[in-house]
């Protein structure tokens, strides 16, 4: 066994006993962790009230190095995920975020960027920022993060260059877009129009936070919706959850 310190977010609480509790971390050292939290339901507990969902952690994790729970032996609360009252599309896209990370990430695969991205994206979502564009933002990192970004950048057909000078074409399937001069074999496809490939572009910017002040036509949103939503469906194999709840 051995003691190790990371910062981490709360993404999954789960009841194990009558005093303890099962606390499913998304770290910034070891990616998905699941640790059981002895003690944590009793009122005056050794973590106070930082197992919250969402909550932002400094912990200090036993691991261990058979099969097994780790042991979570210390937690100390860096920042809750509060959006403002009302708010409830900002609720639940913390709750969505949450959801794609235990989905889409495996136990210890570390992934640092995006932890850096889903702690960005709870604070903006804590800030009242734009549902849709943060977490399409969100959606498009975890993506590349996990190997499952389709390909915008050059026709899955020719391989020519994509420019967002023209519509395009779209297939989950095939895993990108079909060029102007592909696009007529790719049935069935999604279109696409340029404009909404200038936001994807934006989205996809590495280091980029210019898509903040982006806003969307009805037709970019629902083309772009029209690509993230069925894709993420695919990958989980069932709708998220929480997608019901949200304006996506
Ligand atoms: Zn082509």
């Amino acid at each position: 066994m051995s003691s190790e310190k990371t910062r981490a977010v709360v993404i999954r609480l789960a009841d194990f006993s009558e005093s303890s509790r099962v606390v499913t971390w998304f770290s910034d050292r070891f990616g998905k962790v699941a640790t059981i939290a002895k003690g944590a339901k009793r009122l005056k507990g050794p973590f106070e009230a930082a197992l919250d969902l969402l909550a932002v952690c400094e912990v200090v994790i036993l691991r261990k190095s058979s099969s097994g729970l780790d042991i979570l032996t210390e937690a100390k609360l860096l920042q809750r995920f509060t959006p403002k009252s009302g708010q409830l599309a900002g609720l639940y896209g913390g709750y969505y975020v949450a959801e794609l990370l235990d989905a889409l990430c495996e136990e210890d695969d570390p992934h640092p960027a995006l932890y850096e991205a889903a702690e960005a994206a709870l604070s903006w979502l804590s800030a009242g920022a734009d549902v849709l564009l943060t977490l399409s933002w969100f959606e498009l990192f975890l993506l590349r993060e996990v190997g499952h970004a389709p390909n915008f950048e050059t026709c899955v057909a020719c391989g020519q260059p994509v420019s967002d000078a023209a519509d395009v074409g779209f297939q989950i399937s095939a895993g990108g877009v079909f060029c102007p001069g592909c696009v007529e074999a790719s049935e069935p496809r999604r279109l696409i129009s340029a404009g909404t490939m200038a936001v994807l572009n934006q989205l996809t910017a590495e280091g980029e936070t210019t898509w903040q002040r982006l806003i969307l036509t009805a037709r970019q949103t629902r083309e772009l919706r029209g690509i993230l939503t069925p894709l993420l469906i695919h990958l989980l194999g069932r709708r998220p959850r929480t997608l019901r709840y949200l304006p996506l």
